[in-house]
């Protein structure tokens, strides 16, 4: 048959666009949307990560500065960081790139994060405002994901969705937005006893595992949806995705490719995020 090959590049430079014309209006009214980012230590993939960010933040005139701090700063000096930009009004958005340094304790961090400024929507406040069904700030992986499902024109109601994986910043969200849009969802993991039975039954098929290659052409439905989250360097230095993409793009009926699918997704997401976190904390609306 051949899958739509659907280009998250593409749609990522569409949403900056709007996110663009959101700061200029912003702007004009003497508002500045602002981003801060931390980067603790020196790992290569999320030095990447947080050039996108900066980079995309540039483009939609989002100010933006990056802390870069050495691998051994202590958890009370990132605390105190961060209470300075939790209490600076400058500041909408204050981004912790993950993962953080061992001796570091992942939760305090989040947890210290102003809700109105977590950018990234993993404070638990933001979580359970999703499960609630009121969000605020949407996590940016699946929101991006969502987004390329609506303009593929996928409508979920009744759909049988399955999503690998179970992270908090991707496979739990991911499940709750597709339960919001009334799809049927399954979730797997590691512990998942036949994987492959799951898998087979999806109209639409998330896949955030982070094993290169995991989803097989055999695995999947005729006709199903395919989003790729995954991201696997391999002893190459080429990027791959959690979906065996030559196998799969002869079944599937849309398929996102990595690199160029979800990942230029998530940063246009975290634009929008932060436009707006400027306009919860500026123009007086309801958090
Ligand atoms: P985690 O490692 O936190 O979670 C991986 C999940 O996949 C876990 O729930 C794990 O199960 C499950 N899993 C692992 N192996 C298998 C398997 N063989 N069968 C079924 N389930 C399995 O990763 P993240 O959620 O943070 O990220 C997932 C992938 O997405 C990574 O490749 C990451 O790089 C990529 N990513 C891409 C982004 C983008 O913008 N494109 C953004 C964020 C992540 P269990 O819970 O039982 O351990």
């Amino acid at each position: 048959m051949g899958a739509l090959v659907f280009s998250g590049k593409e749609l990522a430079a569409r949403v900056r666009q709007e996110v663009k014309e959101e700061v200029e209006a912003l702007k004009a009214q003497g508002i500045q949307p602002y981003l801060a980012v931390i980067l603790v230590g020196d790992d290569p993939a999320s030095q990447v990560y947080v050039r996108n960010k900066e980079r995309s933040a540039k483009k939609v005139g989002i100010e933006s500065h990056t802390y870069r701090l050495p691998a051994e700063t202590s958890q009370q000096e990132l605390l105190a960081l961060l209470q300075k930009l939790n209490a600076d009004p400058k500041v909408h958005g204050i981004l912790v790139q993950l993962p953080l340094p061992d001796h570091i304790n992942e939760r305090d961090i989040i947890l210290s994060i102003n809700p109105i400024k977590d950018v990234d929507g993993f404070h638990p406040e933001n979580l359970g405002r999703l499960v609630a069904g009121y969000p605020r700030y949407l996590p940016c992986t699946p929101r991006g994901v969502m987004r390329i499902l609506h303009e593929a024109g996928v409508n979920l109601k009744g759909q049988e969705a399955v999503v690998v994986g179970r992270s908090v910043i991707v496979g739990k969200p991911m499940g709750l937005m597709l339960l919001a849009e009334h799809a049927t969802v399954t979730t797997v993991h590691s512990r998942t006893r036949d994987l492959a039975f799951h898998t087979r039954r999806a109209d639409v098929l998330v896949v955030a595992a982070g094993r290169a290659g995991l989803i097989k052409g055999d695995m999947v439905k005729e006709g199903a949806v395919v989003i790729d989250v995954g991201v696997n360097r391999m002893p190459d230095g080429s990027l791959k995705g959690d979906v065996e993409f030559d196998e799969v793009v002869e079944k599937a009926s849309v398929i996102t490719p990595v690199p160029g699918g979800v990942g230029p997704m998530t940063v246009a997401m975290l634009m929008k995020n932060t436009v707006e976190a400027a306009k919860l904390q500026t123009l007086n609306r309801e958090a």
